[in-house]
């Protein structure tokens, strides 16, 4: 097979060595005879699977005592109203920093419990910043963040101090730099962007949130009876969760969340030199300081030269890079497995469009 530079921004590249185990698996898992996706979810080969995917979540990210560490259904999508429903009191507001389309998704299922305030919010310019020191409310419920704007190509690279709870969809960042999860009373992420394909979401919860709302919570998005019931309560999405344990195995491999993090830096460092260095070329992002090290956007300054750059783009074989259309321009999403070489291939893509302009 010859190669292919994925830029996809979701469901997204895993490393080779992972899909070549998921593979094998799917034909004979644990030299049991039987597929992975035959076996029953109880079988204590797959409560192993689910222990160990929890456990590395637990060692990768430094998870400290006191907190819960989930596999559940549903998508991020899901956790909007999830995190609502399990912290959002009756009587209270929830605060939330709108910083692009996830964000306005989560305010939008939040307000169908309660009181979801806008505090902040960078809509005014096509969501292209991250908003900064804004209030927050001292007797709200919950911040609620979207540490990296997977649409709009922006981050938070450091997140508000504060007494009130923090909730954070990490969806898209999670994985590639360090955090420091005491800071965080909720984190929610969907797998398919940087952790394994799609079917499963990661939840890690501090345990007071439990109860927390007062509320009669609907029993699939409850936390408190998903950790009670070990994240088994129901079927869980077996395969999402056995690939994202090869994966975490495998960035333990890698070097763990140093490495990660490197590699992010090493990536987002050649693609925004070339960004700024190539004249035909212009960031989406203005302030340096707001631009994502997973998604980087950006837009062709005249679209004359559009048709030769796609070709050019297609002939490099580099696939995924086409912007959402809320942006427009590209969009070069650099997920922990692309490999450095491949955003070398597409800055001299670049290049090449240059010298031919
Ligand atoms: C993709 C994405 C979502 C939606 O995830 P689903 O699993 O498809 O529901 C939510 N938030 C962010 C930041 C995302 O990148």
């Amino acid at each position: 097979m010859s190669k292919v530079h994925n830029y996809s921004a979701g469901p997204c590249i895993l490393p080779q060595e992972v899909f070549q185990e998921a593979s094998n698996a799917v034909l004979d898992f644990n030299n049991s005879g039987l597929s992975i996706l035959e076996i029953s979810h109880r079988s204590p080969d797959f409560v192993a699977v689910m222990e160990e995917a929890r456990q590395l979540v637990k060692d990768i990210l430094k998870v400290p005592e006191g907190y819960t560490v989930l596999f559940l259904q549903g998508g991020a999508s899901t956790g909007f109203l999830t995190a609502a429903y399990n912290m959002l009191t009756t009587n209270g507001k929830a605060a939330y920093v709108n910083t692009g389309s996830w964000s306005t998704k989560a305010i939008k299922e939040a307000k169908k419990l309660g009181n979801a305030d806008e505090i902040a919010s960078s809509a005014d310019k096509n969501f292209n910043y991250i908003p900064k020191n804004y209030d927050i409310p001292a007797g709200a419920d919950y911040l609620h963040l979207t540490s990296n704007n997977t649409i709009f190509g922006t981050q938070i690279k450091m997140f508000p101090k504060t007494d009130v709870p923090v909730l954070c969809d990490m969806s898209s960042d999670i994985f590639s730099r360090e955090i420091n999860v005491a800071d965080f009373d909720l984190i929610y992420a969907g797998a398919q962007k940087n952790l394994g394909p799609a079917g499963a979401t990661l939840y890690i919860v501090k345990e007071s949130v439990f109860q927390k709302s007062g509320r009669d919570i609907p029993s699939m998005l409850d936390l408190e009876i998903h950790h009670k019931k070990d994240s088994m309560f129901n079927t869980p999405p077996v395969y999402s969760v056995y690939v994202s344990m090869l994966n975490l195995r495998y960035m333990i491999k890698q070097g763990g969340l140093a490495a990660m993090q490197k590699k992010a830096e090493q990536r987002a460092e050649l693609i925004y030199r070339e960004i700024e260095r190539n004249p035909l070329f212009e960031a989406a992002v203005p302030d340096i300081e707001d631009r994502s090290k997973m998604n980087a956007t950006f837009v062709l300054k005249d679209e004359v030269h559009k048709d030769r750059f796609d070709l050019l783009v297609k002939e490099a074989r580099i696939n995924g890079l086409k912007g959402h259309r809320s942006v427009g321009g590209y969009r070069a999403s650099m997920y922990n497995a692309l490999p450095v070489d491949s955003v070398q291939v597409l800055v001299e893509t670049m290049q090449e469009l240059e010298k031919g302009a």
